[in-house]
């Protein structure tokens, strides 16, 4: 299929096939840990829900698809070489961004504090990069433009798998969807995704990396997180297939429980409910949480997450490699030249592709600037002032954007111009920059109209049938120091299906659902 089309969708099905694959998919979901927890759980929870699906896989050109999963090694080294240039992450991250944002101010300048003191030289990531497709009337072909690239906390690798399998399973289960569409008959039309494997099999390399085999991995988590079977399954995984523990705590319980060894730096944790036991060391740090300023309530996880820093385990991420995650970053990037700079420059550290002009090449570059879309800094800059002056007459082309993770946090089209109006209002201090300095301004992605799919929203036991947009995510992950690289791969793959209604929305709170891929 060329990448101008996709097929219609979903194919129709009779009442009874419908209620049958409803039961089906209900029920294989709820048995296979395809769950959520429900809103306001009691600890520990006893009710569950099934995750938000779709009926069928969304089909999502392969042409596309294998190219987002070919480029991601070629990501990976970029974040990396990103993370490891400390003067330009001074330049981007500790200019006006970390004097408007106070949260990116506190993350870089607590960086800024530790990094010449850090012990542990190998750093983990687990990356995911997210696409949309994108259509317009003057291109016939669609087109893959990336959203952004996570580089903390990076959620659904488990749940993602999980749906690829109950996709595959549906299909055995009812004759390859009871012959309605002859996609859903090809055993090709459903990729192998292993992500869950592929993420845990990154951070069993973070610890064999490390070299203890007594230590554990510690997972820092959220308090009243609704994703934790999207955690507890890359815990199941690290100790059943690579005989590794995890240990849990939320990011505020550390401050009482983290030690680090004077000498050593390691960092140790007492085993739980063996009050007598040696303190467990730990070999990876992993978070699930400190993204988001809800994290950080008081100063006090400020200093955990310093202390963290500064301890001997291999941190997923870093701080420099969340740094380098923020959107800020991925503006910057878009700047002519900046990202030859990075591929193609000869005294960037290796990062899995050697040195120089050995490894990577022009090539590479124009790859990964095809799935870009104009993104602009709001400055005083020539570029600023441009953004500024399209954001304010052609608002309906844009998407305004903090420099926040987590879903939620963006302005869109026409509420653009008063956001920026209110933000000029905004009190600053003698000398600081405008508040809208802490923000990108970036061209709207305007997906393929007319594919829609049945979608079922978490806790609930009927399908709607909805107009949707996919977004597919592309997990990599990567073991890297400036001397060394243990690993740079891709790991894998989740598409995110939403209704077209809404510009974004968590999987938690019930507009995206998961779904796997039909690559037609
Ligand atoms: P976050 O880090 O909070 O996930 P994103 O940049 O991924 O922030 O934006 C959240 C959501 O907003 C995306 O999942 C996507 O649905 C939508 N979105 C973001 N940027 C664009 C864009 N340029 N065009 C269309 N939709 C976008
Ligand atoms: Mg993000
Ligand atoms: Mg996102």
């Amino acid at each position: 299929m060329s990448p101008s089309t996709l097929p219609s969708w979903p194919p129709s099905l009779s009442a009874e096939q419908h209620e049958y694959l409803l039961l089906l998919a209900s029920t294989y979901a709820l048995s296979h840990g395809f769950i959520l927890l429900p809103p306001k759980s009691s600890s520990p929870p006893t009710h569950t829900f099934a995750a938000p699906l779709s009926l069928f896989p969304t089909p999502f050109p392969r042409q596309l698809y294998d190219f987002a999963r070919e480029i991601q090694p070629i990501y990976n080294a970029l974040y990396a070489r990103v993370a490891l240039d400390w003067e330009f992450l001074d330049r981007v991250m500790g200019g006006s961004v970390s004097k408007v944002d106070t949260f990116q101010g506190e993350l870089w300048r607590g960086w800024r504090q530790v990094r010449e003191e850090l012990v542990q030289p190998i750093q983990l990531g687990i990356f995911r990069s997210d696409y949309l497709l994108h259509s317009t009337s003057t291109k016939s072909d669609m087109e893959l433009k990336q959203v952004e690239f996570n580089t903390i906390a990076a959620s659904f690798g488990a749940l993602s798998q999980r749906a690829g399998e109950m996709h595959r399973y549906l299909a055995s289960a009812t004759d390859q969807y009871f012959g309605v569409s002859s996609y859903l008959e090809e055993e090709s039309s459903y990729p192998h995704n292993e992500s869950l494997e592929q993420i845990g099999a990154g951070l069993a390399e973070g610890f064999k990396a490390y070299g203890k085999k007594d230590a554990a991995v510690l997972f820092v988590v959220q308090d009243g997180e609704r994703n934790v079977f999207d955690q507890r399954w890359l815990e199941y995984e690290l100790l059943e297939r690579h005989g590794i523990r995890v240990i849990r705590h939320t990011f505020s319980e550390l401050a009482n429980l983290a030690q680090i060894d004077r000498t050593t730096k390691t960092l140790l944790l007492p085993s739980p409910f063996l009050p007598n036991a040696a303190p467990t060391e730990i070999a990876v740090i992993y978070y699930r949480s400190a993204y988001t300023p809800s994290d950080y309530p008081s100063s006090s996880e400020w200093t955990t997450r310093l202390l963290l820093e500064r301890s001997r385990a291999i941190k997923c991420p870093s701080m420099a490699l969340q740094l380098a995650g923020a959107k800020k970053i991925q503006q910057v990037l878009c700047e002519p030249g900046v990202l030859e700079d990075f591929l193609l420059s000869e005294d960037r550290p290796d990062v899995g592709f050697g040195h120089g002009s050995g490894s990577l090449s022009q090539a590479d570059v124009d790859k990964l600037r095809e799935t870009w879309i104009g993104l602009w800094p709001m400055d005083d800059s020539e570029y600023g002032r441009e953004a500024y002056h399209l954001a304010t007459t052609q608002p309906e082309r844009f998407v305004l954007k903090p420099q926040r993770e987590g879903g939620g946090n963006n302005i869109y089209r026409t509420d653009i111009p008063s956001a920026l109006e209110a933000l000029a209002k905004a009190d600053r201090a003698p000398g600081e920059p405008e508040k809208k300095e802490g923000y990108i301004l970036m061209e709207l992605i305007t997906p393929p109209q007319g594919l829609h799919n049945w979608l079922v929203k978490g806790g609930e036991s009927k399908a709607r049938k909805a107009d949707v947009v996919s977004e597919l995510g592309v997990y990599g992950v990567m073991l890297f120091g400036d001397e060394e690289v243990v690993l740079n791969r891709g790991a894998g793959t989740l598409l995110r299906t939403k209704g077209r209604e809404s510009d974004e929305g968590g999987v938690a709170i019930g507009k995206f659902c998961l779904c796997e891929i039909c690559v037609p």
